[in-house]
């Protein structure tokens, strides 16, 4: 009995599958070894832009040094938070305002915030299946089950039936990410509008308030002249989570916000219940960063570097002969594993091909593997080969 907590022990030292790989890459990397690709994190690979840079020097030459390296407001800086509102305003007419927005460390921060604000323990949060595998944390932190739903077959689409099943006197909220990690999949306006008819249904006939969490961080990366809905448009009940990691190339930095609209129920005590929250998990925005977003806001994602890197790897992969699903946000591809055990798939292209992909298995799926084409194009050039020789020993 060392008072080791068993559950914070497991989330430390049992990594995620992504983890793990990442770790056995950056072994690689050290050892010397260049022959190996590494299509494990989803770490931004196009460079923020030199906007970001600039900002960084505008504001450390406008701002006393007492004012960018003390503490900001818990909510994140005044001005920060009135850039937010009137991008979305201005991009969604959202109606947003700065006293609705908080600054938090990146989305995941905004996100177990949200969940600490909003649940009581023992009580459901649902996930559609594949889903970011990190969510099952935040949720059973704070002692709430991760019902985890299916999504429909191929595409991967909401399964709004799975979702009605699985409602019950406990449900407490559901999270989306549209466009997904890791299918790429952008859940349609029908989808999301029926999704919202059905919480408001549910929510009225259970007597409760079911929240709708948009985990968004991939909101502006899509493709094909493709735009993604905007979630919170559909159910007033929905809050939604945001950060620059992907679409600035910020992750680092750990800077996002979290909205919690006026049309939200009792929104003002769920946003001051979200302050505590981050009070509590210590996810307040960076100062610097705050000021640096409130200047960056409007920059557009780098979405043709990604568009060029998914048309290269994706057509390089159906054309050996790899069942792909057609991604249309993020920048990640969803794979049909080449065995049913994607554990076993992951260890073969690796130890057979020097090939780092990530098994279905941490994201709550079965039989495919997930690439995060955060990577150079040479990178994708050179591992087809290697892919179709690992196509070809499983007997094509
Ligand atoms: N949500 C999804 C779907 C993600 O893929 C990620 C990061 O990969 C996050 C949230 C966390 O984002 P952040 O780095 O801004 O905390």
């Amino acid at each position: 009995a060392d008072g080791v907590d068993s559950r914070m022990y497991d989330y430390g030292a049992g990594k995620s599958a992504i983890r793990t790989v990442y770790e056995q890459t950056t072994e690689l990397r050290q050892q010397g070894v260049t022959d190996f690709w590494d299509y494990s994190i989803g770490n931004p690979y196009v460079s923020a832009p030199p906007e970001v840079n600039e900002a960084i020097r505008e504001v450390l030459e406008e701002y006393d040094p007492i004012d960018v390296h003390g503490y900001p407001p818990n909510n994140g800086w005044l001005t920060t938070r009135q850039a937010v509102a009137a991008n979305l305003n201005r991009r969604f007419n959202a109606h947003a305002r700065a006293s609705e927005i908080a600054m938090t460390g990146g989305c995941a921060g905004a996100i177990t915030s949200t969940i600490a604000a909003v649940t009581t323990a023992g009580e459901d949060v649902i996930v559609p299946v594949p889903y970011f595998a990190e969510y099952r944390m935040y949720i059973q932190a704070w002692n709430c089950r991760c019902v985890e739903v299916p999504t429909l077959p191929e595409t991967f689409q909401l399964d709004l039936d799975a979702i009605e099943r699985a409602i019950v006197p406990t449900t407490r909220m559901v999270i989306i990410n549209t466009p997904n990690n890791p299918t790429g999949a952008i859940y349609t306006e029908e989808s999301l509008k029926k999704l919202g008819e059905l919480l408001r249904r549910k929510s009225k006939e259970l007597g409760q308030t079911i929240y709708l969490l948009s985990d968004e961080p991939y909101r502006e990366i899509v493709y094909d002249g493709k735009q993604c809905p905007w979630v919170a448009q559909y159910y007033e009940n929905t809050i939604v989570c945001y950060s620059w990691s992907k679409s600035l190339s910020l992750a680092g930095e750990r800077v996002g916000y979290v909205w919690v609209p006026s049309t939200v129920r009792h929104a003002g005590r769920v946003y001051d219940a979200i302050l505590g929250a981050q009070r509590v998990v210590n996810s307040i925005c960076n100062s610097l960063f705050c000021r640096v977003i409130e200047r960056c806001v409007d920059l557009p994602a780098p979405v043709e570097e990604y568009a060029r890197k998914r048309a290269l790897l994706f057509d390089g992969l159906t054309k050996i002969g790899y069942e792909v699903v057609h991604p249309d946000g993020a920048f990640y591809l969803w794979v049909r594993a080449l065995e049913p055990d994607d554990d076993a798939f992951q260890e073969r292209a690796a130890n057979e091909e020097r090939l780092y992909v990530v098994g279905s298995d941490d994201f709550a799926a079965k039989g495919y593997f997930r690439l995060s084409y955060c990577v150079s194009d040479e990178c994708i050039r050179t591992s087809l080969p290697a892919f179709k020789r690992l196509y070809d020993s499983y007997g094509g």
